[in-house]
């Protein structure tokens, strides 16, 4: 059935997929969004409330006049090493944002939530692959504030019948396989954008030699010594959250719930460069520096419980399909 659906940082990379899926699938889609990394042309025709989370009145006006089934709160900063450095913006976004929307909703009794959450609210991994039941020891206030806001979730589920479904992402990647919208963040840090964008130099008649990417270690404890990630693609992310929302429309559903969004597959920095590589046609080549701070060596989602209780299950299985998707984007840019 049609529902109604509030999409909050919907202008985003993971947000405007959805908010694109939403619209295809029929149903009725407000976007609110801040606009401080999203796209105001990348969410077609939907209602917009242009607003910031942090400002109470501001999402309050995003619930006046409309009657909403569900929201998906995508809005967030979401950098591990920014979150280092700048825990105050973490934490006024992440947290005090997130409890002004779980407080308009309240108000506005609307009941169901699907949560963009991270799998770096586990911390390092001490058993892989990582299931939702793993510890959450997060290394960094990024995950730090993923988690406190997951906590909020399931405490207001507890005393206000809230119904939550978190999602645990782990590396979003990949763009809308019908090029008509990509990955645009300002600055880049992303693995594979920054792989494409050498890729992009390089076709452009830039030297191969020249290049400035750089692979943060090769002495990790993994087969080729560079950290090993799990890449899922975001158009299945999108079918993820179509899946929670049946889910939570079904009986009432209050409480809180979580899934790892994964594909259970590995991939490591080189085996990510050399499939850009092949897809791109190009010969992209890197420097090795030093580790990254706070990367463990490997994340790989233990992604049974989505497959089992949500029905969810991942077409791009293969990381040469999930960058084809990219390049197809980058792929249309000039360097
Ligand atoms: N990485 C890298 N060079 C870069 C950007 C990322 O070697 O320029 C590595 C990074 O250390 C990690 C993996 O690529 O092991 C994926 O990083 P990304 O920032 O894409 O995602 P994250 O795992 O931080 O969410």
């Amino acid at each position: 059935m049609a529902a109604s659906v509030l999409v909050i940082g919907g202008a985003g990379y993971i947000g405007s997929h959805m908010v694109k899926m939403l619209a295809r699938s029929g149903d009725r889609v407000a976007v609110f969004d801040n606009l401080s990394t999203g796209h105001r042309d990348a969410i077609g025709g939907a209602d917009f409330v242009e607003g910031d989370l942090r400002v109470r009145s501001d999402i309050a006006r995003a619930f006046a006049g409309r009657q909403i089934d569900v929201v998906l709160h995508f809005a967030a900063c979401c950098y591990v090493g920014e979150s280092v450095q700048e825990p105050a913006k973490y934490y006024a976004n992440n947290v005090v944002g997130t409890l002004n929307l779980l407080d308009a909703m309240r108000e506005a009794k609307v009941r169901r939530l699907v949560f963009s959450s991270t799998c770096a609210t586990y911390g390092d991994p001490v058993s892989l692959p990582m299931a939702e039941d793993h510890p959450q020891q997060p290394v960094n206030p990024y995950g730090m504030t993923k988690l406190a806001a997951e906590r909020a979730m399931a405490d207001y589920g507890r005393a206000y019948g809230l119904g939550t479904v978190a999602l645990r992402y782990f590396n979003a990647a990949g763009c809308d396989p019908e090029g008509e919208l990509g990955e645009r963040h300002d600055p880049e840090t992303h693995l594979i954008p920054l792989v494409l964008r050498e890729a992009l130099r390089v076709r452009a008649g830039g030297n191969p030699a020249d290049t400035q990417l750089q692979v943060f270690g090769d002495d990790f404890d993994t087969p080729d010594g560079t950290c090993v990630r799990d890449y899922v693609h975001i158009a299945d992310l999108c079918a993820a959250h179509l899946k929670a929302m049946e889910r939570l429309s079904g009986g009432g559903r209050c409480g809180f719930e979580a899934f790892n969004l994964g594909t259970g597959t590995g991939y490591s920095v080189k085996e990510v460069i050399e499939t850009c590589r092949r897809v791109s046609g190009q010969d992209i080549r890197y420097r090795i520096s030093g580790r990254r701070a706070g990367d463990p060596a490997r994340l790989v989602a233990g992604a049974g419980r989505a497959r089992g209780e949500l029905g969810w299950v991942p077409e791009f299985n293969d990381l040469t399909a999930i960058v084809a998707t990219s390049w197809g984007w980058f792929g249309r840019l000039s360097p």
